[in-house]
């Protein structure tokens, strides 16, 4: 990522919480903080105040500070954030030019433990009050940038599961198959699964994240998949036919896909993700299988796996531009099996451009 995004992303938001009355914000959340600066470690806050950024972290991050955040002054705490911080803010109250007193934080992921902390180690230099619009609200439009990474990561995760197809044999069972998976990814670049591979045979199909197990790869099989590349993530699933699929579930993959192609016309910039979800949702209700398709149908992927917006029949988001998300209908028959289709889109001024390039067929040699 260039340097002038992090700067941007920072600049909005702080602005953000200019508009709610604050002074600066402090985030502590390492999908957000990455977000902010680039920091890919696991100990860190970001304090961004008009005109200055701080970067606080400990000295175990020293050499991964100095070569990944841009823009920002570190700081290597040795007595806790909390001092660093109070520092920082009386230096600069002291200073009187800038007055950093109203400073925010996301009720959302900064936990009870260390709110009560701050607050106290603060008491006298800063208040800290709760964010109305949270980073992951502006994470959830993507850059130009961010799609082009989350493209990369992509055409990594398909290869690897391109790749893991090639290794099937006869004998081969679920959890081998996840382990191609997960090893084809790793060869390739990846940083790491976005989520435990699942690889779900026949009637363990059903279960929605079955864990994969010893079991040969028989009937409908559904494969869901991610990997991390570049910091971002992808999400994708795919059910296959071995040998024999019985019929309900051949014509549930047929339903799946008419329920997806809904949901791809109804996505645009303005409309609602509750919308969306209805769209889809009426192909499996009409076809007598509501109650079989259990869960939203989709989810905002980047920084994070499962972030903003949401789709589902209770979800407030509204679509944007910029969004990036699954869509991922599913009809689950318990004692049959299960079909999941999911694909990672794009919301464009034209509407949905999906992101993924795999074919949708059961046939596991159409891949
Ligand atoms: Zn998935
Ligand atoms: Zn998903």
């Amino acid at each position: 990522m260039e340097y002038a995004e992090y700067e941007a992303r920072r600049k909005r938001a702080l602005l953000n919480s200019k508009l709610q009355g604050l002074d600066g914000l402090l985030i502590s959340y390492m999908a957000d903080v990455r977000y902010l600066c680039g920091f890919s470690g696991s100990s860190g806050m970001v304090l961004l105040v008009p005109r200055a950024g701080y970067f606080l972290t400990d000295f175990r991050y020293r050499e991964q500070a100095a070569l990944e955040v841009a823009g920002l002054r570190t700081v290597i705490c040795d007595n806790g954030f909390g001092e660093a911080l109070r520092e920082i803010l009386e230096r600069r109250g002291r200073g009187g030019s800038v007055n950093a007193k109203r400073i925010g934080f996301d009720p959302k992921t900064m936990t009870c433990a260390e709110l009560s902390e701050l607050r106290r180690r603060l008491r006298g230099a800063a208040v800290l009050k709760p964010l109305k619009t949270e980073l992951q609200e502006l994470r959830a439009r993507k850059s130009r940038g961010e799609v082009a990474l989350i493209r990369k990561a992509l055409k990594v995760a398909e290869a690897s599961f391109q790749e893991a197809l090639r290794h099937i044999g006869r004998e081969t069972s679920e959890r081998e198959l996840a382990l191609q998976v997960d090893f084809a990814a790793r060869r390739r670049g990846a940083e790491g699964a976005s989520f435990e591979t699942i690889v779900a045979s026949g009637r363990r199909g059903a279960l929605v994240h079955a864990r994969p197990s010893g079991k040969r790869l028989a009937g409908a099989v559904v494969i869901d998949w991610g990997v991390v590349y570049g910091g971002y993530n992808t999400d994708c699933t795919r059910t296959l036919g071995f040998g024999r699929v019985p019929a309900g579930l051949a014509r549930a993959h047929r339903l799946v896909l008419e329920a997806r192609e809904k949901a791809l016309a109804a996505t645009r910039a303005g409309v609602k993700a509750c919308e969306v979800d209805r769209a889809a949702r009426e192909v499996v209700e009409k076809a007598g299988y509501g109650s079989a398709f259990g869960h939203g149908l989709g989810h905002g992927v980047g920084l994070e796996v499962h972030e903003r917006p949401h789709l589902g029949p209770r979800s407030r988001d509204v679509l944007e531009e910029g969004m990036v998300f699954t869509i991922e209908p599913g009809i689950y028959l318990p004692g049959v099996g299960g079909v999941r289709v999911e694909d990672m889109v794009l919301v464009t001024a034209h509407g949905a451009e999906v992101l993924a390039t795999l074919p949708h067929s059961l046939d596991p040699s159409h891949y």
